[in-house]
């Protein structure tokens, strides 16, 4: 029998959803329009995935912004040591591929009419429709902190001018300063970004700022990869990261945004920078039209990303409670993947297919230091999408230098083969 290692198998799941062809359905004269709400991850590998096997149906991407600039590697900008143009993609193959693209806000979803309306006035109908729009920060949470003052402290996560304006703070900080980052609780978008953030800027500090102080003031008391995140932190920047857990400051209870301070119940901190990541949900046109229920996520069926609140509606990626699986660029891609192949199933009328999905982190250390953390998801006999016993693992502790250095070079690879598939 073949065996495939972990990475092979990793290189496997990222084709995994473009592989899983099904029949060409028989349609009529009215062409199925699907639209899809999102430029990034889940919303463009939906939209490819099903371009690919159903060349027939109408698909409109509607997005917010005419290029979109990805997460993953932004703290490589941060850390100055890639452009924010070398993460930032049109959609102009998408356009030449036959999908329209319409650059617009949506603002509410009438799930019984099955329309859609922006911000510009306009309407669109669909058929069905597939959400992926990501995540909205919560400006309602912490006293001082409000979305006015948000970029006297940036939280940059989402990619763009705040990437830059964290960078320039970061290059222009002073000798020996200290460059807070406030990491919240769990769900939020991508888990480990924090500590990989943490790690490049203390890169940065090696050779630029070599006095400067990393804190990490963190609303949780551990996090993923923390044993490797503190190896490596030990062997390459030592003392310059420390990490501030839940239970020595009791949680944050307020910000002074224009004085760098974050106040908890034990102490104050106070930054030269400070990278403030507040806590998120999923964007409000969602949870006002019904589709969170009650909640700060979307709750969907976790085999076809179909809706609880709302048929026809398909939701992924950071915006929805997708199972085990963690809210990263990788998961809503694969569940991109697969939401277009349940939407084409349903579509013509055949029971959708499940699949494993997968997801790996890759984490960079430093440019050539890499780490990691998978995991394989599947749908149990309740319907839940749940990691599958004994599959996945972090990276070892005992690597050789060898070993993180092929790990960075996978998340390199990892990244330039899944935005071309996305972009083209
Ligand atoms: C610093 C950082 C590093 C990261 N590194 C990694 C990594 O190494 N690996 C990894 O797998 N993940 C990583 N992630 C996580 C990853 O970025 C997200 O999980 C991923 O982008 C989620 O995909 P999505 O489709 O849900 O949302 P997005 O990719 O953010 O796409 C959302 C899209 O929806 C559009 N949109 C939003 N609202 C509207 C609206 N009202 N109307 C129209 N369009 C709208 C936006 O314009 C955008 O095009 C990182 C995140 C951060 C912050």
């Amino acid at each position: 029998m073949k065996t495939f290692n972990r990475r092979q198998a990793l290189v496997l799941s990222a084709t995994a959803a473009t592989g899983l062809l099904l029949a060409s359905p028989t349609l009529g004269a009215n062409r199925p329009k699907i639209v899809i709400i999102g430029g990034g991850f889940g919303g463009i590998s939906a939209a490819t995935v099903l371009k690919t096997i159903q060349p027939d149906f109408d698909i409109t991407i509607v997005t917010e912004t005419d290029t979109f600039s990805t997460c993953p590697f932004s703290n490589l900008v941060v850390a100055g040591l890639r452009s924010l143009k070398s993460i930032t993609f049109s959609y102009e193959n998408l356009a030449a591929q036959g999908m329209s693209i319409k650059v617009g806000k949506v603002t509410t979803i009438d799930a019984v009419k099955r329309v859609l309306s922006l911000a510009d006035g306009s309407n669109l109908s669909f058929d069905r429709c597939i959400a992926s729009p990501g995540i909205e920060m919560r400006f309602d949470q912490i006293p001082g902190y409000t979305e006015e003052l948000q970029n006297l402290m940036p939280h940059a996560w989402k990619a763009g001018a705040q990437t830059l304006q964290l960078r320039d703070q970061l290059s222009s900080m002073q000798q020996g300063g200290t460059f807070i980052i406030y990491a919240p609780n769990t769900p939020y978008r991508c888990p480990v970004a924090p500590y990989e953030r943490a790690s490049l800027v203390a890169h940065y500090f090696t050779r630029h700022n070599p006095t400067a102080k990393i804190l990490i003031v963190d609303e949780k008391d551990s996090f993923a990869k923390q044993a490797l995140f503190t190896q490596a932190w030990e062997l390459l920047y030592s003392g310059m990261i420390t990490h501030v857990p839940f239970s020595e400051t009791g949680g944050i209870i307020e910000v002074d945004a224009k004085n760098l301070e974050i106040m908890t119940p034990f102490e104050n901190f106070k930054g030269d920078v400070v990278n403030f990541i507040p806590p998120q949900k999923a964007p409000k046109f969602l949870l006002q039209s019904g589709l969170g229920g009650n909640g700060l996520w979307c709750k969907i069926d976790e085999a076809t990303f179909e809706s609880k609140h709302a048929p026809n509606i398909h939701i992924l990626g950071d915006a929805a409670l997708v199972g085990d699986m963690p809210k990263s660029g990788f998961s809503a891609s694969v569940q991109g993947g697969i939401c277009a192949h349940a939407v084409a199933s349903l579509m013509n009328g055949e029971p959708p297919k499940t699949a494993v999905l997968l997801n790996t982190c890759y984490s960079l250390v430093a440019p050539d230091y890499g780490i990691s953390v998978a995991g394989a998801y599947r749908i149990n006999d309740e319907g839940r999408l749940r990691s599958i016993k004994n599959t996945g693992g972090a990276s070892s502790i005992d690597a050789s230098d060898e070993v993180r250095k092929a790990e960075a070079s996978y998340a390199y690879d990892w990244y330039n083969s899944l935005t071309h598939l996305m972009f083209g």
